[in-house]
């Protein structure tokens, strides 16, 4: 496994890895590393002959009022995770060679990025599909690995990749998590020991959204109003929003039916949390 910050040489591995008619699978992440993420390697590595992953806190998409200075950051103990699951390279690149000065150009997905987290986080897709597009040239893969835990992002990047002609393949994995529910996230680390204890009830109160659907509710609103009942019983939670979507265009749907998407985001303290549950009605 090698570590590589120099574009220059990733650059190297790439043209050689490309010169045979091997793949690589790529899996972008921002490190700290968790069984979430090491479920998209191990996908990487059965389906690909190079498995490719980036570390790299990308202040683009940090709000300036968000978590960037505190986001979690341990490449030794990431190393250590991904030694045994076949990583062929991991490629941390400086903020220097990915941002430099004068940088001026930007992606920008429109229309899906406008609801759910584009309401309270409005450049956050910005700087996701400007950095992911950057990191596709780059690493230049066969394939690229996202996590259905922030499904909105995924859908996004699926249109980012058809739109701009990517010729990479890109798939999507389930939500990975902890036994009582809470979404693994990097960010989890942050929760004490008390709001660790709250951070499931987001799930729970997706899986009542579905429990409520399944007995024939059909109205949205309906629907969303229990689950908002339910979520407020905790003053530890602020909700930052709860939709029900399409999962096609992401538009809320006034009418539950075919694939919808049940998404939310809340707060714990001033830790965001997000998850999602897909649903066929
Ligand atoms: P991040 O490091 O948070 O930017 O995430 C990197 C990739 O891992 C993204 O595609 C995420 O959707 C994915 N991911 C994060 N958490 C999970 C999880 N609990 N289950 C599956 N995939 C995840």
């Amino acid at each position: 496994m090698k570590i590589i910050s120099s574009l220059p040489l990733l650059r190297e591995q790439v043209r050689n890895i490309r010169k045979t008619d091997k793949r690589i699978g790529f899996v972008p992440t921002m490190g700290y590393l968790h069984n979430g993420h090491l479920s998209l390697i191990q996908k990487a590595r059965e389906e690909n002959d190079f498995v490719i992953i980036s570390i790299y806190v990308n202040p683009l998409q940090f709000g300036p009022k968000e978590d960037l200075e505190k986001y979690p950051c341990d490449l030794k103990r990431d190393k250590k995770l991904v030694q045994s699951e076949g990583v062929d390279i991991i490629f941390t690149p400086e903020v220097e060679e990915v941002y430099s000065t004068n940088f001026s150009t930007f992606v920008n997905v429109e229309g899906l990025t406008e609801g759910l987290c584009g309401i309270s986080r409005p450049d956050h897709f910005k700087g996701v599909t400007t950095i992911v597009t950057k990191l596709f040239n780059m690493v230049q893969p066969d394939r690229a690995y996202f996590g259905q835990k922030d499904a909105q992002q995924a859908l996004v990047i699926r249109r980012l990749t058809k739109d701009l002609n990517f010729p990479i393949q890109i798939k999507i994995l389930p939500t990975i998590r902890e036994k009582d529910g809470l979404a693994m996230s990097s960010r989890n680390v942050y929760l004490s020991p008390k709001e660790r204890d709250t951070a499931p009830l987001l799930y729970q109160s997706l899986l009542l959204a579905e429990k409520i659907i399944k007995n024939g509710e059909k109205d949205r609103q309906v629907v969303l109003s229990e689950i908002i009942r339910f979520l407020s019983k905790e003053s530890r939670i602020s909700i930052d929003y709860l939709e029900i979507v399409d999962t096609e265009v992401l538009k809320p749907l006034s009418n539950l039916k075919g694939e919808i998407l049940i998404a939310g985001a809340i707060l714990i303290g001033n830790i965001r949390l997000i998850d999602n549950i897909i649903l066929e009605v």
